[in-house]
């Protein structure tokens, strides 16, 4: 029998790519992926609410596959993750040519609800949370593929709550995966060839903090690090409350466990940070890094900002570039406040005009890319480890991977380098990424 074709899109973040794959393997038996919609039997559209602008593509893709659905009613649309989750039976008075709605923690019932909408049930909508973090073992197909990197999900949810935030809303209270699948999992990659994982959750540091006898994320990182055949581990990603000085000794003590941070501060302000609700203050947050500094004088830190929260005044922002300048982290990821539904700060007063937010976005960003390109130029003339990941997408004759710090190289080497730790000499560098050669192999 011909096998049925699925076209998926993924918005978001990680856990959606990770959530998107899982999906996949979870019907390989009756759909093979396409590339377009208009050859699909089946589109599932993996949604992110954390920013309204990602959440209006998604109405808009999803309103734009109306005409497909008219000119074949047997097409099953679906519409998951966190949109999905928050908005729930909504979605179908809005777009009612949807068949599907799966919030991110019913994705394991997709094969049943597919079922019960082939027979003829009508929509489907699941977004029933879970109590716990079992899920079946189920792996994403690598063959042919030959990835060196995978994503890992570890925990999800989250307990935090900070103002801006929909995550405890739409992925539920943090719930922390069992050590033992998480582990199977790891090895199973590891033997189609990964070689890197990058474990997941919304706050890895709490890892195994609510469930009976399970590790802390410390001790569970020194247990993935004797998998045989896994050169590297990333995690993301760390609140900066949580950040404790066992997790900052595995960044400086295990080989496997790369010198990379995540640490998103979000604003320089102690007066905006309480209005988060993010735990922590600009001194706690600080004395952290330099702590974190001490005891592993190679790391890199990459952090979130959010620019224009309500009740962001001027002085408050200048904190914000002043915390840019004194951590000069490698690279940032910034953002403009918005409102999103369920979260408290959607309430508050004092909104920051739009056009403020822009410029306020446009000083971050030029104030960082000098620090960015500091850095980078700071590279130039070292030699750096670089595991490799494949040809270079700009340049195929050249490959292309990153370094321990998680910054891209693409260099020049001989044949068949992938999946290889190698040795790179840095010889020049653009704002985004280094360029080198091989110097000598592992
Ligand atoms: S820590 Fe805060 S920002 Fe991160 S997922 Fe939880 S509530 Fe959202």
């Amino acid at each position: 029998m011909a096998m049925k074709k699925v076209f998926v899109r993924t918005f978001g973040c990680q856990m959606n790519e990770y959530d998107s794959e899982r999906m996949l393997a979870l019907i390989r038996d009756e759909y093979v992926p396409c590339q377009e919609p208009k050859e699909a039997d089946l589109i599932l559209v993996n949604t992110c609410s954390v920013r309204r602008k990602a959440e209006e593509k998604v109405y808009g893709l999803v309103g734009r596959l109306k005409h497909l659905k008219k000119n074949r009613p047997q097409l099953i649309i679906g519409v998951c993750g966190c949109v999905a989750q928050q908005e729930g039976e909504n979605i179908l008075k809005r777009l009612p040519h949807v068949d599907l709605v799966l919030g991110p923690q019913a994705i394991w019932r997709l094969p049943e609800a597919l079922a019960r909408i082939q027979r003829g049930e009508g929509p489907v909508v699941d977004v029933s949370l879970r109590k716990e973090f079992r899920q079946p073992l189920i792996f994403p197909e690598l063959n042919g593929t030959r990835p060196v990197k995978a994503y890992v999900t570890i925990m999800q949810g989250c307990d935090n709550f900070c103002s801006y935030c929909v995550v405890p809303y739409t992925r539920g209270r943090e719930i922390s995966r069992p050590p033992e699948d998480i582990l199977a999992e790891i090895e199973c990659l590891v033997r189609q060839g990964v070689k890197e994982v990058t474990l997941l959750g919304q706050n890895v540091n709490s890892y195994g903090r609510k469930e009976k006898n399970y590790p802390t994320f410390a001790e569970l990182l020194r247990e993935i690090a004797r998998i045989p055949g896994l050169l590297r581990i990333r995690f993301t990603t760390s609140h900066p409350k949580d950040l404790d000085e066992d997790l900052m000794r595995c960044l400086a003590e295990i080989p496997q466990v790369c010198e990379h941070l995540h640490l998103p501060a979000q604003a320089g302000s102690n007066r905006i940070l309480k209005l988060m609700n993010r735990g922590y203050t600009k001194e706690d947050y600080l004395a952290k890094v330099k702590r974190l500094r001490e005891i592993c004088p190679e790391i890199a830190l990459t952090t979130d900002i959010i620019v224009g929260f309500p009740g962001e005044r001027e002085e408050d922002f200048q904190e914000t570039i002043q915390l840019l300048q004194e951590v000069r982290y490698d690279e940032i990821f910034s953002f403009k406040y918005s409102d999103r539904p369920l979260a408290r700060a959607t309430r508050f007063e004092e909104k920051v005009p739009e056009e403020e937010k822009a410029r306020r976005l446009a000083i971050v960003h030029q104030v960082q890319e000098k620090i960015t390109r500091e850095i980078n130029e700071s590279y130039v003339g070292r030699e750096v480890e670089v595991l490799v990941e494949g040809k270079s997408p700009g340049n195929p004759e050249l490959w292309t991977g990153r370094t321990r710090t998680n910054h891209v190289v693409n260099f020049s080497g001989p044949a068949g380098l992938k999946g290889q730790l190698v040795h790179v000499l840095i010889e020049g560098c653009g704002q985004h990424s280094l360029r080198g050669r091989v110097r000598a192999n592992n």
